[in-house]
């Protein structure tokens, strides 16, 4: 159930990700245990998707010796993406591991008779087109709303854009690289298919619905 890594698609199978993932999957999982499940599992891909962030050398004293240690050289110029609702789910794990980034969100919804997607919500940082920029959202799906709020956001030229997600399908991740072949995908899965309501099988079910106990 898992695609080969390429360039483009890392697939992070770490047994605890993958542990948790089949948790979180379970129709038996309950809102709050869902919760806190993509909480956890969004922390431990931020690790990977984030292992090449720059660092930078300060002086600091320990109690000792004096050394230069490394720090995060930007960390203030990350900014975290949360394509509405279900990304705000995500926000929580990775803002734990980089508490001093910087939040945006993308409101799109899905225009019943055209199928495409339109904007209702934009609000993003100052500066950030010299920011780094990292877009989430749990599914990767017909992978629509992923395209449409990346060209959104290379309209304001960010430094570079990744995606964050935990499960993709194989039509998304085709449709999202036709369009932006420049933005790398971090996932834990790539699944299945997508079913003829564009929801992935077999998937989690919808993820907004589970977080929010919305249905
Ligand atoms: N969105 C979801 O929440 N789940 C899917 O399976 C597809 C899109």
């Amino acid at each position: 159930m898992t695609a080969p890594q390429t360039p483009r698609v890392t697939v992070i199978d770490h047994p605890l990700i993958q542990h948790k993932l089949t948790l979180i999957r379970s129709e038996n999982t309950n809102t709050a245990e869902f919760r806190s499940l993509m909480r956890e599992i969004s922390a431990l891909i931020a690790y990977e998707a984030t292992r090449d962030l720059p660092l930078r050398y300060q002086p600091i004293r320990t109690p000792m010796a004096e050394m230069m240690a490394p720090v995060l050289a930007a960390d203030k110029k990350l900014v975290l993406v949360s394509i509405l609702r279900a990304g705000n789910g995500i926000l929580e794990g990775m803002l734990s591991l980089i508490p001093s980034a910087r939040v945006g969100h993308i409101g799109l919804y899905r225009d019943p008779v055209t199928l495409i997607p339109v904007e209702y919500y934009f609000k993003m940082p100052p500066d950030s087109g010299e920011r780094d920029v990292i877009v989430v959202d749990p599914m990767l799906a017909t992978g629509n709303s992923a395209v449409a709020a990346v060209y959104r956001l290379k309209e304001i030229n960010p430094k570079s854009i990744r995606f964050i997600c935990l499960i993709a399908a194989p039509e998304g991740l085709a449709h999202f690289h036709d369009h932006h072949p420049d933005v790398p995908v971090f996932t834990a899965a790539v699944d299945d298919y997508l079913d003829p309501h564009g929801y992935i099988i077999p998937g989690l079910g919808d993820a907004g619905d589970r977080l929010y106990g919305t249905r």
